[in-house]
Formats: C-alpha cells, sequence, structure tokens
C-alpha cells in the first residue's frame, strides 16, 4: 500500500473546504488545507460578510430620513468611506484570524501556499516549491467574477475590488441584473452615490419568481437607482479626466462614471489547477464535474463549492464540506440534499426566497394556487416611505402542500429561514393556517392569507 504525506489534502481555505478540512480532522485524518491568499475565502474575505457590513452602513442613509418622521432631528449627519472600509477590512481580519485558529485546533495543517496538481496523488505547492502527496484530495477553489470580452474591459472593477476602492465613487456603472448587481447598487445608492445599473434583460434577478423581480425592479427605481433594461456595455474608455471613464451601452447611451462594476456571474476558479494531471473532468462552462457524493472523474478526488456548478451559496459549499467528511472519513455515505435551499438578496429591502416559483411549480405540477399579499409595512408609514413588502406562498393544488415561500421587505432573509423549515417539511397550506399569529408584523401575512389569488383581468380597474 503506497504510503501518503497526508490522509486528505484541500485545497482552498473557503467555507467548504474549511468545513471538510475540519470535520475530516476531528474524525482522525491527517489534513492539510494549502490557501494561496487569506483563510475565510469569498464569503468572509471579499464577499458575503464584507457586503452584509455595507448593506448595513448604506441602510443608515435612508433611516435617518425615515427617522424624522418619527420625530427625530437629523440635521448634519455625514458618512466616510475611509472609515467604513477600515472597520469593515478590520473585522475581515479579526475573522479570517478565527478560521485560521479553529482549523489549528481541529489538527488542520494550514498551508500558506498555491497549490496544484503533479499527478493523481501529488501535489505542487508553488511558491515552497515542494511536493506533498495525499489519499484523498478536495478541492475547493471556489469561483472568480466573470469579465466582459469589450474594449477597455480593464477598466472595471468586479465585486473583489468594490471593497477596497479609496474613496465613496461619485457615479457608478453597475453591468448585471443578479445578486450581486442589485445589492451593490442599493449600496452605493444608500451611501451617496449616483447610480447606473445596465442589465441585459427586462427585469432584474433572473431565477427568482417573476413577481419577486418585478417587485425588486421596482423598489431598485425607488431607491434611486437608474435601471436601463435591455443594455450591454459595449465599450470602456478613458476620458482623461480622473478616475473617470466614458461608459458605452448598445443601447446608445453614454454614461460617465468614475468606477464601473461587472456583476455578471462568477466562473469556476479551476484555471491553472493541472487538473488534466489528475484526470478531473470539466463541463463546458468549465465547473467541476461531480456526483451526488461530490466526488469528480478521479476516484480519490473530490470537490465542493463554487468550483462544482451546483448552488453557489456558502451554507451549501459548507453542507457539501461537511458530507464529504462523513462520506469518505465517517464510512457514511452522505449526499446534500439542494433542494428547497432558501437564499437571500440582501438588497433594500431584502428578498427571501424558498422552493419553487410560481412558474416552475407550474411546470412541475400543473396546477398551483397562489396567496399573495403586497402591502405598505406599519413602519413605512410614519417614515414617510413607499417601499412596499410582498408575500407570496406557491401552493400545490392538489395536497395543498407549500411549495414555494417568496418575500421582499424589511427583514425578509430572517423570516425566510423560518419559513424554510416548513417547506422543506412539506407543511401544508393548511398548517400553515392553523399556526396562530404574531402580532404586529409583516411575517403575520404568511399565517392569514385565506383568499387565493386571482390575477385581475386586463383593463379592470
Ligand atoms: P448572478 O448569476 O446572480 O447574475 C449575473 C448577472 O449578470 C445576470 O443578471 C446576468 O444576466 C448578467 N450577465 C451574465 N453574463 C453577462 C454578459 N456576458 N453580459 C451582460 N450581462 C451578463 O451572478 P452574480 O455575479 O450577481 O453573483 C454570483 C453568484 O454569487 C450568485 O449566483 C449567487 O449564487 C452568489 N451570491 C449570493 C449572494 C447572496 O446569497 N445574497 C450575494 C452575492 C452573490 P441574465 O439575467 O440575463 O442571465
Amino acid at each position: 500500500m503506497p504510503v501518503y504525506d497526508y490522509d486528505l489534502f484541500v485545497i482552498g481555505a473557503g467555507s467548504g473546504g474549511v468545513r471538510a478540512a475540519r470535520m475530516s480532522a476531528m474524525k482522525g485524518a491527517k489534513v492539510a488545507i494549502a490557501e494561496e491568499y487569506r483563510v475565510g475565502g469569498t464569503c468572509v474575505i471579499r464577499g458575503c460578510v464584507p457586503k452584509k457590513f455595507l448593506v448595513y452602513a448604506s441602510a443608515y442613509g435612508k433611516a435617518f430620513k425615515q427617522a424624522e418622521g418619527y420625530g427625530w432631528t437629523t440635521k448634519g449627519v455625514s458618512f466616510d468611506w475611509r472609515t467604513l472600509c477600515n472597520a469593515v477590512h478590520d473585522e475581515v481580519d479579526r475573522l479570517s484570524g478565527i478560521y485560521g485558529k479553529n482549523l489549528h485546533n481541529s489538527g488542520v495543517e494550514v498551508i500558506d501556499d498555491r497549490a496544484e496538481f503533479e499527478d493523481q496523488h501529488t501535489i505542487r505547492l508553488v511558491n515552497s516549491d515542494k511536493t506533498v502527496t495525499a489519499k484523498h484530495i478536495l478541492i475547493a477553489v471556489g469561483g472568480t467574477p466573470a469579465r466582459l470580452d469589450i474594449p477597455g474591459d480593464d477598466l472595471a472593477i468586479t465585486s473583489n475590488e468594490a471593497f477596497h476602492l479609496d474613496k465613496l465613487p461619485e457615479h457608478v456603472v453597475i453591468n448585471g441584473g443578479g445578486y450581486i448587481a442589485c445589492e451593490f447598487a442599493q449600496i452605493f445608492a444608500g451611501l451617496g452615490s449616483e447610480v447606473c445599473l445596465a442589465y441585459r434583460g427586462d427585469t432584474v434577478l433572473r431565477g427568482f419568481d417573476d413577481d419577486i423581480r418585478a417587485h425588486m425592479h421596482e423598489e431598485l427605481k425607488k431607491s434611486g437607482v437608474r435601471v436601463i433594461t435591455h443594455a450591454n456595455t459595449v465599450k470602456i474608455e478613458k476620458t482623461g479626466k480622473g478616475d473617470w471613464k466614458k461608459v458605452h451601452l448598445d443601447t446608445g447611451d453614454v454614461i460617465d462614471a468614475d468606477v464601473v462594476m461587472h456583476a455578471v456571474g462568477r466562473k469556476a476558479k479551476t484555471e491553472g489547477l493541472n487538473l488534466e494531471a489528475a484526470g478531473v473532468e470539466l463541463a463546458e462552462n468549465g465547473s467541476i464535474m461531480v456526483d451526488k457524493f461530490s466526488k469528480t472523474s478521479t476516484d480519490h478526488v473530490y470537490a465542493v463549492g463554487d468550483v462544482t456548478d451546483r448552488i453557489q451559496l456558502t451554507p451549501v459549499a459548507i453542507r457539501e464540506g461537511a458530507a464529504f467528511a462523513e462520506t469518505v472519513f465517517g464510512n457514511n455515505p452522505t449526499a446534500f440534499d439542494h433542494s428547497d435551499v432558501a437564499s437571500a438578496v440582501f438588497t433594500q429591502p431584502p428578498v427571501g426566497s424558498v422552493g419553487l416559483s410560481e412558474a416552475d411549480a407550474r411546470q412541475k405540477y400543473g396546477k398551483v394556487d397562489i396567496y399573495k399579499s403586497v402591502f405598505r409595512p406599519m413602519k413605512n408609514v410614519l417614515a414617510n416611505s413607499d417601499s412596499r413588502m410582498l408575500i407570496k406562498l406557491v401552493v400545490k393544488a392538489d395536497d395543498e402542500r407549500v411549495v414555494g415561500v417568496h418575500m421582499a421587505g424589511d427583514d425578509a432573509p430572517e423570516i425566510i429561514q423560518a419559513a424554510a423549515i416548513a417547506v422543506k417539511a412539506g407543511l401544508t397550506k393548511g398548517q400553515f393556517d392553523a399556526t396562530c399569529a404574531v402580532h404586529p408584523t409583516v411575517a403575520e401575512e404568511m399565517v392569514t392569507l385565506r383568499e387565493k389569488w386571482v390575477e385581475p383581468e386586463l383593463g379592470a380597474n
């Protein structure tokens, strides 16, 4: 039997890799994890965590204004980008440190280096110019922001750089209409930048329920974001005036901006890993193909998280990492169930969603009943805000099972986490109805919706 340096070598110390490494080590495996940048990965270093701090920061802009409706005087408030960024970076440093400590405490060896395959069981550590061997290898290198193949593309930033801007942009053009584009559009708008979002489709947030998409499209506009639809950026050029650029859209619009940001999806970060040497096969889009146990085309090589084309969310990567450890080192084949994974978009107001959209449910089950409510939350009345809440239940008609819950409005991500338990458990509309409301809340609508939604006839008032 060959002798390897490690039972498990993990490439990439993000959410999925760290969880897999720690759990495998706790099951008795000898584990090393290599990270070329900083422990924590996209979520901690340049994603969910710092982004949410920016969302909190930008929400104050609106909150100060709204507080006046409640009797507060807020004259003279001001905002300092540097103070915010320093605080965010300090917290990111702290969290990255905790991740490193947790790995260490679990007995995992952390290697600060770039790792690439040399052959099926051998990893080359690029900077230290060393090789090590492992019985099992887990690829958890995540993704990287996609770019556009246009003249002047290098003048645009991505979400990676958005946390390191020297100053708050005056005028931002954001390309895309997904999670990152919508979140950052409102972050910058809330902090005081002028924001233009150029989206190639007609309604943002493709993939979400159509009512949520239409609702958020309007809310984006209400928050001051200029949304240009059916628009692709075709060229970016320097103006010669400081950081300013001219952004040319195929709609004919030319927009001056000091920051241009691409948020046009993320792709698997497999470049340079020398996966051919390991016999690991890729899908057409460059992601690593895996089976339900996260095993690649090579028996002892696995992959979890965004590098596989499943669901690009931190908690999913964590669960895939845990299932891997259980399968390989717990002697208990475990596949993570990717159905009914809830997600949130931290727009303002935010979105929370779990289960099937109305369109997907109709396609899958035929007849579905819709229960929905759009209303102005109580808080917004005195706050003089026109922002609305949308709550929608998608119910399978034959057995009344709630197969989708979709919300847009304050606290939607917090509420959807609880609703996800009900959807995952397969609860029925009757069981929702049997649950007594908590009053006065926005979430109570979830258990008080009694009338099936009937689409108003065209032309009716
Ligand atoms: P998304 O897939 O959400 O959105 C990509 C957007 O870019 C879409 O609007 C898409 O348009 C558009 N697009 C794609 N290619 C092009 C192109 N060539 N030219 C112009 N537009 C293009 O990706 P994001 O980058 O926003 O985020 C990546 C992933 O990260 C998300 O899918 C999500 O899973 C995760 N994430 C999760 C967050 C959360 O949980 N809150 C926050 C941020 C990211 P179209 O709609 O037409 O396809």
